[in-house]
């Protein structure tokens, strides 16, 4: 399948990814002999050197908890941490701080309102629609409510391309259906999912959509207000911040409705033993210390991809992707899993009946690192037929020079099993 090349486009971007893989410190590393070649990132991204000085700057310099002190250290690390809500806010053009709830990362975002939407709206004979490619993330809490609620979950259905059918969606939806939760980007296949459409399709039956956004933040611009969605996830370590840290926007509207997630400190206004009164939002739904340094450390990585800009990226990964497509495509034994005409840098691929975990093992040998495995998409794998791909995906530090070593490095894995 082809896809516009924007080799001119790129070209004038003014994008120097020798210079980039310089803010990478990690890169330069070898692995059993032979250079890093990283193409893991989705499974999580390498950090630049801003957010690696940023965060241990803090250690060294900022450390203190947030919103209770009245000394200076604790004030500063209440501003930074507060800082970095409205870098992701304005990351997202979402319309206010209180829309960003600071998590642990996708997946406790979207157990977040499995629990408080969940708990709030979802009853006996309800209907909650996913769709056939999403992680296990985006499956399981919602079986876990329906189990408890006696509610069903629907699963909307996707072509050979992996692309969603949205009038198979549309037809899924009833009275019952409560909430629509689906993946803007598919891990797996690397399908960019039509969200837009899919929220002003629920919206018209008056139902609210979460949409799974883990594998699309670091790749296309997103605008809460243009996609229009009601709540968002994603996770910090996948666009180049650090882990256990992650983002769930919600609009306000809806997350005033809904109860609190879990108790304990600042998500309190009040408490006595009789009664206890919650604070107002982004607050409400963080109970505890937080993750200081991790927001700290996400707002600094938006704020270098901002730098380099989101649709330079967008661009440059457009045209590894097409190259990548084409120079595997020209390996006979190989098969990509996931040709959507919308996708983002990843490409799954089978090598006839050679097992992916034989071909990640002697791609680390080349220093080549890609996953293998299921991808936490099961279902997925079912639909497909096939046991496991192997991905490559794809940063903008990546290199069509590396896609050659891939390549290379993937015919001697078909030499040595043929
Ligand atoms: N959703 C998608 C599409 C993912 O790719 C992932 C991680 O691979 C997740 C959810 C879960 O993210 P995390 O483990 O950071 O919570």
């Amino acid at each position: 399948m082809e896809r516009d090349t924007n080799l001119a486009e790129v070209a004038k971007l003014n994008f120097d990814v020798e210079n980039i893989r310089k803010d990478f410190p990690i890169l330069n590393r070898s692995i059993k002999g032979k250079p890093l070649v990283y193409l893991d990132n989705a499974a999580t991204t390498q950090k630049p050197k801003s957010v690696i000085e940023r965060t241990s700057t803090y250690y060294l310099n900022e450390n203190s908890n947030i919103h209770r002190g009245v000394h200076t250290l604790s004030q500063l690390a209440t501003e930074y941490y507060e800082n970095s809500r409205s870098i992701i806010k304005k990351f997202l053009n979402a319309s206010s701080n209180e829309e960003i709830i600071f998590t642990r990362g996708t997946t406790e975002s979207i157990n977040l309102i499995a629990n408080t939407f969940g708990r709030k709206f979802i009853k006996e004979g309800d209907e909650i629609i996913i769709s056939h490619m999403e992680h296990h993330s985006n499956i399981v809490p919602w079986q876990i409510l329906c189990e408890e609620r006696g509610a069903i979950l629907k699963v909307a259905p996707i072509n050979e391309h992996g692309e969603l059918l949205i009038d198979e969606f549309e037809r899924l939806i009833t009275s019952k259906t409560k909430l629509v939760s689906l993946i803007h980007a598919s891990n797996t296949l690397g399908t960019i999912n039509l969200i837009k459409k899919i929220t002003e399709i629920s919206h018209s039956h008056g139902i609210p959509v979460l949409v799974d956004g883990a594998q699309a933040v670091s790749h296309i611009p997103i605008d809460m207000q243009d996609l229009d969605c009601d709540f968002y996830a994603f996770s910090g370590h996948k666009v180049y911040g650090p882990t256990g840290i992650g983002v769930l926007f919600g609009k306000k509207n809806l997350l005033d409705e809904l109860p609190p997630y879990q108790g304990g400190g600042d998500m309190i206004r009040s408490v006595t033993f009789e009664k206890t009164t919650y604070n107002d939002l982004p607050f409400k739904f963080e109970a505890g210390t937080p993750n200081i340094v991790g927001a700290i450390g996400l707002g600094e990585a938006l704020s270098y991809v901002s730098k380099v800009g989101v649709e330079t990226i967008a661009l440059y990964e457009q045209e590894l992707l097409n190259y990548a497509t084409k120079v595997l495509s020209e390996i006979n034994e190989l098969k990509i899993i996931g040709t959507a005409l919308e996708k983002t840098s990843i490409i799954s691929f089978v090598l006839k009946d050679i097992h992916p975990h034989d071909v990640g093992t002697i791609l680390d040998n080349e220093g080549i690192a890609v996953r293998t495995g299921h991808h936490c998409t099961q279902p997925l794998m079912k639909r497909f037929n096939i046991p496991a791909t192997t991905r490559a995906s794809f940063a903008f530090y990546n290199t069509k020079k590396e896609i050659d070593m891939l390549s290379e490095a993937i015919k001697k894995v078909i030499k040595v099993f043929s």
